[in-house]
């Protein structure tokens, strides 16, 4: 696959508030495209089909994982989560630069396609504020909860394989550091 475009995958346990960091990022860089994942989860009230996630049914992930249509995919709280090949390979070729956002397992599959990728590993400031996070969300069952917290726990231990670690305590410094990170001015 030609590499033109930078790849960027960036993980962190739910909860930790990528999603509002990421899209505040690419509103201050919007020449930086957001790859838009399959799902077999349901939508939440705010999100749209394309938008946010493609939502498909089992049935359709399962015959797109039979056909290798995926890049990367993992079950994750009972769904499956997947980037399209090509949703990448265009945005490679193109020469843009893309995010991923994904949880741990994937982010392990592309590391071994994806040497020169950037892999960013997203934090909370602690796992009290973690669970306090998923909590006030308010759109997940306390099972959810459960299984998004136990995920969280071995999140941890593999995010020591990611080049960049960023705490989530402070937006705007968060923001700052992801934005050094992006234009090749953070150290490691
Ligand atoms: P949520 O249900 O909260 O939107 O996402 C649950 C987890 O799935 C999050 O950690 C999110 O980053 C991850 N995720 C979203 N899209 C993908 C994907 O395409 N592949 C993988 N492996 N994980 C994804």
């Amino acid at each position: 696959m030609t590499n033109n475009g930078q790849l960027f995958v960036i993980t962190g346990s739910s909860g930790v508030g990528k999603g509002t960091l990421i899209k505040k990022f690419l509103e201050k860089n919007p020449q930086i495209e957001y790859s838009v994942s399959y799902t077999t989860r349901l939508p939440r009230p705010d999100e749209i089909n394309g938008i946010n996630y493609f939502f498909v049914t089992r049935k359709e992930f399962e015959s797109a994982i039979k056909n290798n249509e995926f890049i990367e995919w993992a079950k994750f709280s009972d769904n499956y989560y997947g980037t399209k090949i090509s949703t990448v390979e265009k945005a490679l070729k193109n020469g843009t630069n893309l995010i991923l956002e994904i949880e741990t397992q994937g982010a392990l599959q592309i590391m071994d396609k994806f040497p020169n990728a950037k892999y960013i590993f997203i934090h909370p400031p602690s796992a009290q504020e973690l669970e306090q996070r998923l909590r006030s969300r308010g759109t997940e069952t306390e099972e959810a909860i459960q299984k998004r917290l136990s995920a969280a726990k071995k999140e941890y231990e593999i995010s020591k394989l990611f080049t960049y670690q960023v705490v989530n305590d402070n937006i705007d410094k968060a923001l700052e550091e992801l934005q050094k990170i992006f234009d090749g001015n953070k150290d490691v």
